[in-house]
């Protein structure tokens, strides 16, 4: 008896200390929306070069900067990374599309926006590292202000004993949001205004391009035009609410991307992206739903690459605790899969009607950004950016009609059968 008590007293404070934490983070989220909206792009001070050199046995990163800025940096391991905080800046560097190639220690490195506020820059380092110095240089002759980050060769030993001496580590959270799921099923019935919550999501941004495509044209950049143009079409119908996980070039790690649509207790979650192949005669596209057993290699590869995002971000994976495991939420689950495969047969044929799609148009993996155990979801890879005829399509304004008609007419046949149902 005292056993039950003990554990019933323990979910309590459980169940309070997740409360808390949702209160928390959705009180710092509201702070950066509000941010955000004022942040003016063009005042934001500006990056103009990110070079590396090597001296000795030493690695130098250089940052050109238009003026003096705060900086923090944090260590990551497997793999070894270095990660560079700073305020928002622009970067201005020629021809570079937000990586560049290394030297030394650093294998390459990424950068781009991560939050509202808070730009990138991600080093991906060939062996264990530590920080020998991080300084600024003032203005010196043509020379800017210089962020300098001196770096040497270490052990796993010493990298590992500098990450956990170094507690200010900033953590992004991810896991705390979570919260038990209601009833099965609860998503799929319509709220008190009865509007049917639609989240489009656009795959990548910010620091995480995602492919490069043949034309030029970065995923993170032909997505987010497509989840517009999706978005400005389901919201022609007074019926849906239609919200957006990113409308501008900014990082979502993927479990946050889960967390909008769970907060907005979204009817319905669309993630958009473009795939790519080393032979670039592959095209069309596909509709991916969530299964732990993917239904072939080339699914599951997939999933490995797009789940990538958050370390190519250069996030802090290791304090990631377990979902709530439970039975509610395998049940809801299972039913929302349901719901995913059921909004996935009526979308292919409309899809099959405007663009192309592959032979197996419906295929199933483990996507990090599908595990909304209560948000009906799918994720379309509208084309392969790697094929010029698929790229070119995609990045059309016409491409674009094609598609979000599609979706138009997908979403509205999914919706009529569950109003059918009393739904
Ligand atoms: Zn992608």
């Amino acid at each position: 008896m005292k056993m039950v008590q003990m554990s019933f007293k323990f979910k309590a404070i459980r169940f309070f200390t997740i409360c808390l934490a949702i209160v928390v983070v959705l009180g710092a989220l509201s702070n950066t929306a509000g941010n955000h909206a004022v942040a003016a792009n063009s005042n934001s001070p500006v990056i103009s070069d990110i070079r590396l050199g090597i001296n000795g046995d030493t690695t130098r990163l250089v940052i050109d900067m238009s003026e003096k800025l705060s900086y923090s940096y944090l260590t990551l391991d497997d793999p070894y990374r270095i990660v560079i905080d700073l305020p928002e800046v622009n970067f201005d560097i020629e021809g570079s599309d937000h990586a560049g190639d290394g030297k030394g220690i650093v294998e390459q490195y990424r950068f781009g926006l991560f939050r509202a506020g808070t730009s990138r820059v991600v080093l991906d380092l060939a062996e264990p590292a530590s920080v020998e110095r991080m300084f600024i240089l003032p203005p010196n002759g043509n020379s800017k202000h210089r962020l300098v980050l001196d770096l040497k060769t270490s052990t796993a030993t010493a990298f590992k004993a500098a990450m956990t001496a170094a507690p200010s580590r900033q953590v992004v959270n991810q896991t705390t949001t979570r919260s038990v799921p209601r009833t099965p099923n609860a998503r799929i019935r319509p709220r008190d205004n009865d509007k049917r919550i639609i989240i489009v999501d656009a795959g990548h941004g910010g620091i995480d391009p995602g492919n490069l495509g043949s034309i030029g044209v970065p995923e993170k950049t032909i997505v987010l035009k497509i989840a517009r143009s999706i978005r400005d079409k389901l919201a022609q119908n007074p019926d849906y609410d239609v919200r957006m996980t990113r409308d501008r070039d900014i990082f979502i790690p993927l479990g946050e991307r889960v967390n909008i649509a769970r907060r907005a207790e979204a009817d319905l979650f669309i993630s958009v992206h473009a795939d790519s192949f080393r032979q670039s005669s592959v095209r069309g596209g596909t509709v991916y739903t969530l299964s732990e057993s993917s239904s072939d290699r080339e699914a599951e590869l997939l999933a490995q690459k797009e789940n990538r995002s958050d370390l190519i971000a250069g996030i802090d994976l290791r304090n990631e605790t377990d979902e709530v495991t439970s039975i509610l939420i395998d049940l809801a689950r299972r039913e929302t899969m349901n719901y995913s495969a059921r909004f996935t047969n009526l979308l292919l044929p409309e899809l099959s009607s405007q663009i192309r799609m592959r032979r197996n148009s419906h295929r199933f993996a483990a996507f990090e950004v599908l595990k909304a155990p209560d948000v009906p979801s799918v994720l379309l890879e509208a084309g392969y950016l790697t094929n010029r005829d698929d790229a070119r399509n995609l990045n059309s304004a016409a491409g674009r009609r094609k598609i979000s008609k599609a979706v138009q007419r997908g979403v509205d046949a999914y919706f009529a059968t569950l109003k059918a149902e009393g739904y």
